[in-house]
């Protein structure tokens, strides 16, 4: 096939299967990485210069790329990741694509600042804001026109009165960059000799070369510090950095403490910034001007042309995994993105999941240790309370033992945490009446009640509908119980039996990022004494005074038929109890349960979180089941259930043969109907060293179509069994 060099490949950012040919326009130049615009259809659409075309195109039948932006273009490294993702994840490669170029704002050359200096020449009319614009632009700098008004008070027709009296000039200047450089030698950190040895076996990785490092290490054990420092030295070497955060958010924190190690700010990437900032970041770190981004999982994405090192903080955190559109697990991919970038891979954690120290343990990736505890602060005592000998009276949640220690922290001053990772007030409602249950009429779950807003709520759709004050089916007046604890309920008995406590509730639902920052601030001040909340509180804050911490329900995670539950619930459950003591007090830990002999809550007990990765290990192994094995779900959803059920098993006839594939169902999913849509589930598993996305992809090329609204999800190294 000849090249002809004229004529392109470019990859649209729509879910499209591969790039398209375009006519390159005289006096246009472009390369593989050039961002450009190109008409589909009816209008224009951004894309990518993939390489030379795949087919021969009548050149007479082509378009002509509308448009070359004037950016530098896209790594190879990240060309090579989209890639990646799509044959791993089998999304289309154009929507993986989406996923770099989501900024349009940020293509367009950067407006210039209108900015003023000194001419001089005095004007010959010196009125008092006259002189006030003239006293700011004493020394010969210029400034912006903004600033200026901002600095003199003056309005902007002072400043033109002036530019016509020739008095001031009018300048360009280039925009400011959206953040400062970090500085990495700005306030480097004084680490403890255990610290020092872990950066130092983080440094010994070749710079220059693919490698992981995980940073292993008690909650407070001083982690950032160290990372941190391991930044510095990829700043000093001329690459960029990449922190991700699975609550990015909320971690304002994180934010302040990056501010006082580097002197400045890092650039963000999450939902919360317009699309103006979030254009000026993605260009900013294009064109290199920035160079450290603290970002959410989607910041894997960004536009990095000298990237050097990544690193994940709380890597086995949940939040990693993206389940709607593209299903990466940013995680790995970002171990991916460091391979194609030659560059290091930091995954700090607590309690790291079970693939990576899979991974460790097998020396592919270096295990560096912190045992410590900051500030000789040591994990808090833990204990579980059995709720079927010594639990609470019926109707109440919280056990009279952990009551006992509440009370008495309290007494002391200190803070106390009630812990139940369910939102709402009551998981279940039903009629005393009749026995009627309400359920949302589109999902197979529990209208959840929230009392504090007045309404019943599915949390897997959104569905509410305001509390009924007589029974929906039988008409009965008043008859609704609310079955089982929710958060809100937790906080109803906390005030009945700590009236005098300053108490706050933390749930996600309970106000804006913003609200939910300054409770956390409030928190840290000491301006409560009991604090109830969900998962939103277990994550990355400091409470000082917090000594006592009781988990109502510790076996919450472990009841569903995921195979990581009793990895998730480890995970938690450590990251609440180390909650407590964080500073200069041992803390105490309560978990409540029925199950005190489960592995999980022995090793949270003893202390020995190593006899629980050996346990779960070896029950991985043996069940063949990740990091030993791999799965894959297959999601069959339509309007019918029959219509759903007999896709799933014509595509489940369809399967190839292949040797060491093993393939599940179809079944009804655990959530069986999700916005009145029913949902059935195959999953296959496999040995690790096996193509599983090679062979789903095979599998669904030779299954017979979807039609209507039929829909197959794919979901390679699913994260949730629901
Ligand atoms: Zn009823
Ligand atoms: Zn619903």
């Amino acid at each position: 096939m000849e090249h002809r060099p004229d004529i392109v490949a470019v990859m649209v950012g729509v879910a499209v299967e591969g790039p398209y040919s375009y006519r390159v326009p005289a006096g246009m130049a472009v390369v593989r990485g050039s961002i450009v615009a190109v008409p589909l259809g009816p209008r224009l659409t951004l894309g990518v210069v993939w390489g030379p075309p795949k087919d021969m195109v009548a050149h007479n039948r082509l378009r002509d790329i509308a448009m070359a932006y004037d950016v530098p273009p896209l790594s190879e490294e990240l060309l090579k990741l989209v890639e990646w993702v799509a044959r791993y994840t089998l999304a289309p490669p154009g929507q993986v694509l989406r996923a770099v170029l989501r900024s349009s704002e940020a293509l367009d050359t950067p407006k210039p600042v209108i900015a003023y200096r000194r001419t001089g020449r005095d004007p010959e009319k010196l009125t008092p804001a006259r002189l006030r614009v003239l006293d700011v632009l004493m020394d010969e700098m210029a400034w912006p026109k903004a600033a200026l008004i901002g600095a003199s008070g003056v309005s902007a027709s002072v400043i033109e009165g002036l530019e016509r009296a020739g008095a001031v000039e009018r300048l360009e200047m280039a925009a400011p960059p959206i953040v400062l450089p970090p500085d990495p030698d700005a306030a480097i950190a004084k680490l403890s000799p255990e610290q020092q040895a872990a950066l130092a076996q983080i440094s010994a990785l070749d710079p220059h070369k693919f490698g992981v490092a995980l940073l292993d290490g008690v909650t407070g054990g001083g982690k950032t510090e160290v990372f941190f420092e391991a930044v510095a030295e990829t700043l000093r070497a001329g690459r960029q950095a990449l922190i991700l955060l699975p609550e990015i958010a909320l971690t304002h924190t994180f934010l302040d403490r990056f501010t006082r190690r580097f002197g400045t700010r890092p650039a963000e990437w999450h939902s919360e910034m317009t699309p103006v900032q979030r254009g000026r970041v993605w260009r900013g770190v294009l064109d290199g001007t920035v160079r450290a981004v603290v970002g959410a999982r989607s910041a894997l994405f960004l536009p990095f042309r000298e990237l050097g090192m990544l690193v994940l903080d709380e890597e086995h955190d949940g939040a990693y995994k993206q389940s709607e559109g593209v299903n990466y697990h940013a995680r790995d991919m970002a171990v991916v993105r460091a391979h194609l970038a030659n560059a290091r891979v930091i995954l700090s954690s607590a309690t790291p999941s079970v693939e990576t120290r899979n991974n460790a343990n097998g020396g592919r990736y270096a295990h560096v240790m912190l045992t410590a505890r900051f500030a000789e602060a040591a994990m808090p005592n833990i204990t579980t309370i059995d709720m079927r000998v010594d639990g609470p009276e019926k109707g109440q949640w919280i056990a009279p033992q952990l009551a006992r220690e509440v009370f008495s922290a309290i007494e002391r001053g200190e803070q106390a945490l009630l812990f139940l990772n369910r939102r709402g007030y009551a998981p279940l409602t039903l009629c005393r009446s009749c026995g009627h249950q309400y359920q949302c009429p589109d999902c197979s779950a529990w209208m959840v009640e929230h009392r504090f807003r007045g309404v019943l709520m599915c949390h897997h759709c959104g569905h509410e509908v305001r509390t009924p004050k007589v029974c929906s089916a039988c008409g009965e007046a008043d008859a609704l119980i609310a079955v089982g604890p929710g958060i809100e309920r937790v906080a109803e008995e906390a005030a009945a039996r700590f009236p005098d406590a300053r108490r706050v509730i933390l749930s996600s639902d309970m106000g804006s990022n913003a609200q939910l920052r300054d409770r956390f601030s409030e928190i840290e001040r000491g301006e409560f004494d009991l604090i109830i909340g969900t998962q939103l509180v277990s994550k990355g804050h400091h409470f000082e005074k917090l000594s006592v911490v009781g988990v109502l329900d510790a076996d919450l995670g472990l009841a569903h038929g995921d195979p990581r539950a009793g990895e998730k619930t480890f995970q938690i459950l450590t990251q609440v109890a180390g909650r407590a003591g964080r500073a200069s007090k041992t803390g105490k830990a309560f978990l409540q349960t029925y199950h005190p002999d489960h592995p999980v809550m022995r090793a949270m007990v003893t202390g020995d979180r190593e006899a629980f990765y050996a346990h779960e290990l070896q029950a991985r192994e043996a069940g063949g089941l990740p990091p030993f094995g791999r799965l894959a779900a297959l999601i069959v959803s339509a309007n019918e259930h029959d219509v759903a059920m007999n896709y799933a098993k014509k595509l489940l006839s369809a399967a190839p043969m292949a040797e060491g594939v093993r393939l599940f169902g179809p079944a009804d999913a655990p959530i069986a109907m999700v916005r009145g849509r029913h949902r059935v589930r195959l999953l296959a598993q496999s040995g690790k060293d096996f193509d599983l996305s090679g062979y789903v992809r095979f599998w669904l090329a030779s299954a017979e179509k979807v039609t209507g609204n039929l829909r197959v999800q794919v979901d390679i190294d699913p994260m949730s069994f629901m």
